[in-house]
């Protein structure tokens, strides 16, 4: 594609790299057919290949309105489109760009600016989360079913191995996974203590910063991802292996770290190294499945049939395809099929709240193609994903979901 940027845009980081990915594009249109916006609405605006026009307008100079940044917002950022385009265009970076000049070109109506400020404040705050959800599980039966179905139910952690293992990886506490599923992190230490590894968080760490960062705010994101790096990095140089993440959305920003702060001289390199050493927990577990299945192999086979959900953020965010199904598979749970599995569940971040519709549409049919092959239980990889699939789930056959990583654990769990 031709570009002809605007010379306040031309010159810059954001300008160079944004006329890099738009001079990929060939206008195919590959990328319309896996597209879930434009599946729901068949307008080519509600498409990739639309939206890299619109962002190309802007850029240009052309007028900017509240439509643009409409069409703009109704993209989920699943980079479903990335996964199809076979001319590699970086559709998830550009996106970012465009948002945020649209956002500053166009603004924010008062009620939209405030719903946004809400979740940038509420959701990254792991303690203040906590208490409104605490509190929402007490009143959920006089709340309105749409705000009831958002909550979810108690998970138990249970007992989180004390590190003693040569081999330490730090984990990702993250903002909303410790108050909704603090399971999730505990089965992934007790998985990985019997595999000799021991997994332990850094105290300051929190927020990965992809509330702000989605919600077109990369100062508030830069100070999350800092905070990180500066609580990670005694650990890093002690030796830390890895950099674990059980949140395949989290992982795709900590695996964005060091480009995200590749211009600033105090953190590119730090955030670089912090980005290299990410692993999402698929792959750390995939890394030692020889020992895996020595300890699997003494266990009673699973023998119930499960449905996988892969999270947009692992399957095209993350690029990693069909490593958790083969983990599953290689624990003794029969996989069943789940048609247009590259299609997202309309969570995506904070979109179920910000695009209620279309996310509810994008939910019916997900849930309809999970429970098509009469699953047991769902798994999936990525708590946004979880809470929101299950309260679909809820809504319909109540078929259980669980994070992937608590299955292992608890086949791991059984008598040897
Ligand atoms: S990121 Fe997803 S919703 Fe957005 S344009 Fe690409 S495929 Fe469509
Ligand atoms: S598939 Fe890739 S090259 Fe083709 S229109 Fe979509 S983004 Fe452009």
């Amino acid at each position: 594609m031709q570009t002809n940027l605007a010379d306040w845009i031309k010159n810059t980081p954001e300008g160079e790299e944004a006329d890099s990915i738009l001079r990929k594009c060939v206008h195919c249109g590959f990328c319309l057919a896996t597209c879930p916006t434009y599946n729901l609405l068949g307008d080519e605006l509600e498409s990739p290949r639309g939206r890299i026009y619109l962002m190309k307008q802007v850029m240009e100079g052309e007028p900017v309105t509240a439509k643009t940044q409409l069409h703009l917002d109704r993209c989920l950022t699943c980079r479903s489109c990335e996964s199809t385009c076979p001319s590699g265009v970086q559709y998830g970076r550009l996106i970012d760009i465009g948002r945020e000049l649209v956002e500053r070109k166009v603004g924010r109506s008062t009620g939209e600016g405030f719903k946004r400020r809400v979740l940038k404040n509420l959701l990254p705050q792991t303690a203040l989360f906590s208490a409104g959800l605490a509190a929402g599980r007490m009143v959920k039966g006089m709340l309105p079913t749409s705000l009831a179905a958002k909550i979810t139910a108690h998970r138990d952690a249970g007992e989180t191995p004390a590190p003693h293992h040569a081999r330490r990886m730090l984990v990702l506490a993250g903002c909303v996974q410790p108050a909704m599923a603090p399971s999730i992190n505990a089965a992934t230490a007790r998985v990985l203590d019997r595999l000799g590894i021991s997994l332990f968080t850094a105290a300051e760490a929190g927020c990965c910063g992809a509330i702000p960062h989605h919600l077109n705010d990369p100062h508030e994101s830069h100070q999350y991802i800092k905070r990180n790096i500066d609580a990670w990095w005694p650990h890093i140089e002690a030796g830390a292996e890895a950099i674990v993440v059980t949140a395949s959305g989290c992982g795709t920003m900590v695996a964005e770290y060091g480009h995200i702060l590749r211009n600033d001289a105090a953190y590119a390199e730090k955030a670089q190294r912090v980005s290299d050493l990410f692993r999402d927990v698929s792959q750390v577990i995939a890394a030692e499945s020889p020992a895996l299945s020595t300890l699997l192999a003494a266990r009673q086979p699973a023998n119930s049939r499960i449905a996988f959900h892969s999270p947009c953020s692992l399957q095209h965010g993350l690029k990693i395809r069909g490593v958790v199904e083969g983990l599953l598979r290689d624990a003794g749970y029969e996989l069943s099929a789940v048609p247009d599995g590259h299609f997202c569940c309309g969570s995506a971040g904070t979109y179920s709240i910000l695009q209620p519709e279309l996310s509810k549409q994008l939910l019916a049919n997900k849930v309809k193609a999970l429970e098509s092959g009469a699953p047991m239980l769902v798994a999936t990889a990525n708590i946004g994903c979880l809470a929101h699939i299950e309260a679909g789930l809820n809504a319909s056959s109540k078929i259980p979901i669980r994070h992937w990583i608590e299955l292992i654990d608890e086949r791991l769990a059984q008598p040897g």
